[in-house]
């Protein structure tokens, strides 16, 4: 019963995510005006706005002027549900499993506008910054390492990336990079965030290998969001690796 409480608070905060993900680059209001469709610009009723079903029973098309939907926002939907299932399984049903669970929806919103748009909205990024500090708080019961983390991780971030500007002449990470990987630390502590950063420049080199692409300009935020997912869900992984190999002197 809770699960699907969790399933159900997953897909309606998805398709919350839709809105943001189209409205956001545009720097239009999330709240209003009701959504409508792109090309006739009718506003939707409220039977063409319930998460995945409308999209099913719709086949895909505007209900009134037949305009193809993307076929993003039914995955992001989907998506999101799935995250509110697993979130409930690794978490529980609580609050600190409420403000994580959001912190992390929001990074992936973040991930899709970034893939999209190649543009960071700093209105979402600090947004789950927040969400993941409160969560990360409330969850491993540690004001201090929690903050502490997330600080250190993006003071350690900015100083790397000022070093590599001022070596290379070239931009390394953005800014808003630097605010995901506080929120990765805020989420699941310093030690595992390294982990999580580690795992993403990992898959970051492997797409940049598959692409052969010469050029370094790919979003990397989706790459920190992936990274950051095995930390999350398989932390004790992760603390026993770091137990039995790394502080092992
Ligand atoms: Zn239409």
């Amino acid at each position: 019963m809770l699960a699907l409480i969790a399933i159900l608070l997953g897909l309606c905060f998805g398709s919350f995510l839709n809105v943001l993900i189209i409205r956001t680059p545009m720097d239009k209001s999330v709240i209003f005006p009701p959504s409508s469709c792109m090309s006739c610009g009718n506003k939707l009723r409220f039977y063409h706005n319930i998460p995945l079903i409308s999209y099913i029973f719709l086949r895909g098309k505007c209900g009134f002027c037949g305009a193809r939907i993307s076929m993003i926002y039914p995955i992001v939907e989907a998506v999101s549900a799935l995250f509110g299932f697993f979130i409930y399984l690794r978490f529980g049903f609580s609050f600190s499993a409420l403000f994580i669970g959001i912190s992390i929806l929001l990074l992936f919103a973040l991930s899709v506008i970034d893939l999209k748009t190649k543009e960071v909205p700093d209105s979402i990024n600090f947004s789950a910054l927040i969400f993941g500090l409160i969560g990360g708080i409330l969850y491993y019961g540690d004001f201090l390492y929690i903050v502490g983390s997330a600080f250190a991780l993006a003071g350690f971030f900015t100083l790397l990336r000022f070093a590599f500007q001022s070596l290379a002449k070239k931009e390394a990470l953005g800014e808003g990079d630097i605010i995901v990987v506080a929120t990765i630390g805020a989420l699941v502590g310093w030690k595992i965030a390294l982990f999580a950063i580690f795992l993403s420049a990992l898959f970051a080199l492997i797409i940049l290998l598959i692409l052969s692409k010469k050029d370094y300009k790919i979003p990397y935020i989706p790459f920190l969001f992936l990274g950051t997912l095995p930390c999350l869900f398989f932390t004790s992984f992760f603390n026993n690796l770091l137990m039995n190999y790394f502080f092992q002197v």
